[in-house]
């Protein structure tokens, strides 16, 4: 947290925890099935605190990172916020319609269907680093799905949670969506109590203490969670083309990205021709990168300090260090820089990067890198640059990520009709769209028997006639 803001009361957070929770659930008991007017109600008023509060949510944004680019946060915050809202607003009746299934011809003519069901009340934990576009995606899922939310914002990012909280109380009953903010005592006893689920947004390490804390309640979880995102380029694709989509992932928001791309993996004999055209795209980006108002900051001096420590050990295990600008530390802001000559041994090969550091690690084929990967975490994103649909593939078939851009970058959590979330340690489970109304609704498979059916013939006393029947049945 930038200095200048008085922290939150954990004492008072945890009590207003404790209230709100009590008053959604008895809220949510008297109207368990908003209908879809109601839901798109909500998401309106949703849009309608956001669109309102916009300037004074930029500010806050940026006053807690000491510097966010005024840009970045309406792009990467609040337009995928209103195109979610968006989306879920015009689809919330169909996907609230019950859905047919087939049913075996042992018991026609009965019928099948699943029924979606709100689930309840849903928790929302939230990282500083979208901390609007991560409080609001997930919340619109659950609006969306009929539940109410609380949500618990980063003590990283007071200002916004501030900010936040006066924003939705305006346009909410605390007893539809509430806002608590605090530090990480508060956060903890979030964890801990009985949601209808519950949905983290944070680091792999944090992530398994609110699951351990979740397992307590049984309590359903997603967890969007980091790792080291890949990139792979093919030989064949126009190098300065890749190092210029892949230096945009990485410059936004400074590289504190869940998605931002953690390291490449580049043709040998190609490192030249990356740096030069990286130069060249930062150099037009932010021509005085310092002083540019679009180069974010990174969010805190203890970051800082971990971002220079990798550059300091990279340089002391052997690595060729290339920024790509210059930054005064005072400014809180790291310069884009590529790292060569890397190695395992380095901590920037270890850690989650999460700030505008990429090493380039140099390969003599896609299937080399392949096995690089697979070695590895299963990440949250993986990017693979080539125009071969064969080999595009074929990388996409043999590596496991939570999601994948080809020949482009981050862009891929912005497509609301696509899944987000990770797999193994980048994750568990889905949002986003139609898949965040099917994580936060109960999916309740339903079987109508009809009047006449052929039932009685399986019931006892079993004697030759379901023996001829059985005949059939385990053939
Ligand atoms: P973090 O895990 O330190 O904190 C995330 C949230 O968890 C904060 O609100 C914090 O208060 C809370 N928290 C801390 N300890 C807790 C505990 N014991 N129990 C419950 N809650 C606790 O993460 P961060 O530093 O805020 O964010 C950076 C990380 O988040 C990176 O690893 C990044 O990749 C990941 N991330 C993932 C996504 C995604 O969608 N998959 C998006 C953004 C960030």
């Amino acid at each position: 947290m930038q200095p200048g803001f008085a922290p939150h009361d954990n004492q008072a957070e945890k009590q207003r925890l404790a209230e709100l929770f009590a008053r959604q659930r008895s809220a949510y008991a008297a109207d368990v099935y908003p209908s879809a007017a109601v839901r798109r109600d909500r998401l309106g008023r949703l849009r309608l605190a956001l669109e309102k509060h916009q300037d004074a949510l930029c500010r806050a944004i940026s006053e807690d990172f000491g510097h966010r680019s005024l840009h970045e946060s309406k792009l990467l915050e609040f337009f995928p916020s209103y195109a979610g809202i968006d989306h879920s607003r015009r689809h919330v009746g169909k996907w609230m319609k019950p859905e047919k299934r087939g049913v075996s011809i042992w018991f026609l003519p009965a019928s099948n269907s699943v029924v979606p069901q709100p689930l309840g009340v849903v928790g929302i934990i939230v990282p500083w680093n979208y901390p609007l576009l991560l409080a609001v995606g997930p919340l619109t899922s659950a609006l969306t799905a009929g539940n109410r939310a609380i949500i618990k914002m980063s003590e990283y990012t007071p200002r916004t949670g501030e900010t936040l909280r006066l924003a939705l109380a305006e346009f909410f009953s605390e007893d539809e969506v509430a806002v608590i903010n605090g530090g990480v005592e508060v956060a903890q006893t979030f964890a801990t109590y009985a949601w209808d689920h519950l949905l983290f947004t944070g680091s792999t390490s944090v992530g398994r203490q609110v699951m351990r804390a979740a397992a307590d309640n049984l309590t359903p979880v997603t967890l969007e969670l980091g790792g080291k995102s890949p990139v792979v380029v093919h030989r064949d694709y126009p190098i300065a083309t890749a190092a210029e989509r892949i230096l945009h992932g990485k410059c936004l928001n400074a590289g504190q990205t869940c998605v931002a791309p953690d390291y490449v993996l580049l043709p040998r004999g190609q490192e030249e021709t990356f740096i030069e055209a990286a130069r060249q795209a930062v150099r037009q980006w932010y021509p005085d990168l310092a002083a540019s108002p679009d180069y974010s900051a990174v969010i805190n001096r203890r970051h800082l300090e971990r971002l220079q420590g990798y550059l300091d050990d990279a340089l002391s295990h052997g690595a060729r260090v290339v920024p790509l600008g210059e930054c005064d530390p005072a400014s809180g802001k790291l310069a884009p820089t590529l790292v060569f000559n890397v190695s395992e041994a380095m901590r920037l090969m270890q850690d989650e990067i999460f700030g505008p550091i990429l090493p380039i690690l140099s390969v003599d084929s896609v299937d080399e890198a392949i096995s690089y990967i697979n070695a590895r975490p299963r990440p949250l994103a993986l990017y693979y640059f080539d125009h071969d649909n064969e080999r595009i593939g074929s990388v996409l078939t043999r590596t496991h990520s939570g999601g994948a851009a080809i020949n482009e970058t981050v862009i891929h959590v912005g497509q609301d009709d696509l899944p987000f979330g990770g797999v193994g340690p980048s994750g568990m489970g889905h949002y986003h769209g139609r898949d965040g109304f099917d994580t936060m609704s109960k999916r309740k498979g339903v079987f109508a028997q009809s009047r006449l059916n052929g039932l009685p013939l399986m019931r006892p006393p079993y004697g030759p006639r379901i023996e001829a029947l059985l005949k059939f049945m385990l053939r």
